[in-house]
């Protein structure tokens, strides 16, 4: 009868959407497959972009920027010093009583304060008074268990998580905001300046002993307490590393000659680009509609701040093309951003058999009410994709640098390739949000570097999430540089 017949065609239509949307999934997994030949190719690529970089200003898209940093922290720093770390959607002022061999970290104390999304997209001025306030905040509830110099202003490491052209220790100019900083009369701008000038219209004496950007602040942090870490990485609202370089390697570098004979390059890696990184359709909409287009390309298939926008996007495609959520499309479903990355380790991680948390989410974010089961699983295998594929590219990156500095095994087979400790253990220190909170993400990559290095190079390389470094590895410069910085 009509009724039957009703229902029939309506099944044809329904698993015809389902199909679709399934396919819609199998085409992005195919286009963002990172099989390990795709990922060798991509260690070659970082590889070769950083000698280019090395070699000339400009000669890539990897900055690696000079840091000026060329003595890390040895144990021996004494004394009291703060410092302010200014980054992704947080910003934290922290002291710290340094007492030497001996006694090591005394004491440390530190706030976190958000910042007021306003100020990240206003003016430069405003941004910095706002840090020099609430700064001078922190400074005066120093109290009697830390001991400032006598007759000296306190002394600041101060870490700045956005690219920066150094022309020392605590100096250096802003070349773009990357994450979800616009503050167009920054740029070009002394950022250390900008904050002395602040701390001037407070009245706040204070002076910055080291500029360093948060990868370098990690490296210093984790140094401080182990000899074999080289290298450091953050994942999180954004993505970079740096590691200890060669000054002989560093060709476009003419300056004076490190005390160390080393020095800590910031790759900049959020900028990295490479022909072999898998991108999608949907990578190229979302850098399209960024506040950055064309930059920070793999930051963007990588970092905490992406992540879930992907997953939004390819779901509003299977919304769209495919009716994932019904015959209409939620509206939510077109906000850029609105889907999260710690909504995405949600449900990826979700345990339960009938994907409560899945459904949870979508319900809360997207208003979806009631989602069949199969549709729960179909999100968590996107979100898996999302992540893998990140976690992948973040892991080639990482044995792209280790090839760099001869860590990586290729000395064995080729001793001229030897630049440093050949057979050495390798630390490479881990901070960030997405690393930390996002357990399978933390699995794809770390399998991923065992794979790319092999059993027995594996053995010697560990990655390490060294909390909350770069703030304490701030002050641990400052203390370094204090004697070389002209006042
Ligand atoms: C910035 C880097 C920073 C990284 C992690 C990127 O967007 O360009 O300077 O180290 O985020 O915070
Ligand atoms: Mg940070």
């Amino acid at each position: 009868c009509a009724a039957t017949a009703y229902l029939v065609s309506m099944r044809i239509r329904n698993r015809k959407y389902w199909n679709r949307s399934l396919a819609i999934l199998q085409e992005f997994q195919s286009e963002c497959t990172t099989s390990l030949f795709r990922l060798r190719q991509v260690v070659d690529a970082m590889t070769v972009e950083m000698h280019a970089g090395l070699a000339s200003e400009g000669g890539s898209k990897l900055k690696m920027l000079l840091t000026y940093v060329d003595n890390l922290p040895t144990g021996d720093e004494e004394g009291l010093y703060y410092a302010l770390d200014l980054g992704g959607t947080n910003f934290r002022v922290l002291r710290v009583q340094l007492g030497g061999p001996e006694g090591r970290v005394l004491r440390q104390e530190y706030e976190e304060v958000s910042i007021p999304s306003h100020l990240m997209v206003g003016s430069n001025e405003d941004l910095f008074d706002y840090i020099a306030l609430e700064l001078s905040r922190f400074v005066e509830s120093e109290g009697e268990n830390y001991h400032p110099k006598p007759g000296r202003d306190r002394e600041l490491g101060f870490t700045f998580s956005f690219p920066v052209k150094q022309t020392s220790i605590n100096s250096g100019y802003l070349i773009k905001w990357t994450k979800g900083f616009a503050i167009p009369d920054g740029v070009g701008k002394d950022v250390v300046q900008a904050l002395h000038d602040a701390m001037k219209r407070r009245g706040l004496a204070m002076r910055v002993t080291a500029l360093v950007n948060d990868t370098v602040g990690a490296l210093a942090g984790a140094r401080y307490w182990n000899e074999d870490v080289m290298v450091a990485v953050i994942l999180g609202t954004g993505t970079n590393a740096c590691y200890v370089e060669r000054a002989e390697a560093i060709t476009k570098y003419h300056g004076e000659s490190p005390r160390s004979g080393s020095m800590v390059i910031n790759m900049e890696w959020g900028n990295f680009w490479s022909s072999h990184l898998p991108r999608t359709i949907y990578d190229e909409d979302l850098d399209a509609e960024s506040l950055n287009p064309g930059e920070q390309g793999f930051e963007k298939m990588v970092s905490g701040m992406y992540l879930g926008d992907i997953v939004r996007r390819v779901l509003l495609k299977m919304a769209e093309d495919s009716f994932l959520f019904g015959t209409e499309v939620p509206a939510n479903l077109y906000k850029p951003n609105i889907l999260r990355t710690p909504d995405i380790s949600k449900m990826h991680q979700d345990e339960s058999a009938d994907l409560r948390e899945v459904a949870k989410v979508l319900k809360s974010i997207l208003g979806v009410s009631s989602t069949p089961l199969k549709v729960r699983m179909l999100v968590v295998e996107l979100c898996d994709l999302v992540a893998e594929r990140g976690a992948r590219l973040a892991a080639a990156g990482i044995v792209g640098i280790l090839k760099k500095i001869g860590r990586d095994g290729s000395c064995l087979s080729n001793r001229s390739k030897c630049d440093q400790g050949e057979g050495r253990h390798t630390t490479i220190a881990m901070d960030g949000g997405l690393y930390e909170h996002y357990p399978k993400f933390r699995k794809y990559l770390q399998e991923t570097v065992a794979h790319l290095l092999g059993e027995e190079i594996a053995a010697n390389v560990s990655v390490e999430l060294s909390k909350d470094g770069s703030g304490i590895g701030a002050a641990l410069l400052a203390a370094s540089h204090s004697q070389y910085v002209n006042t």
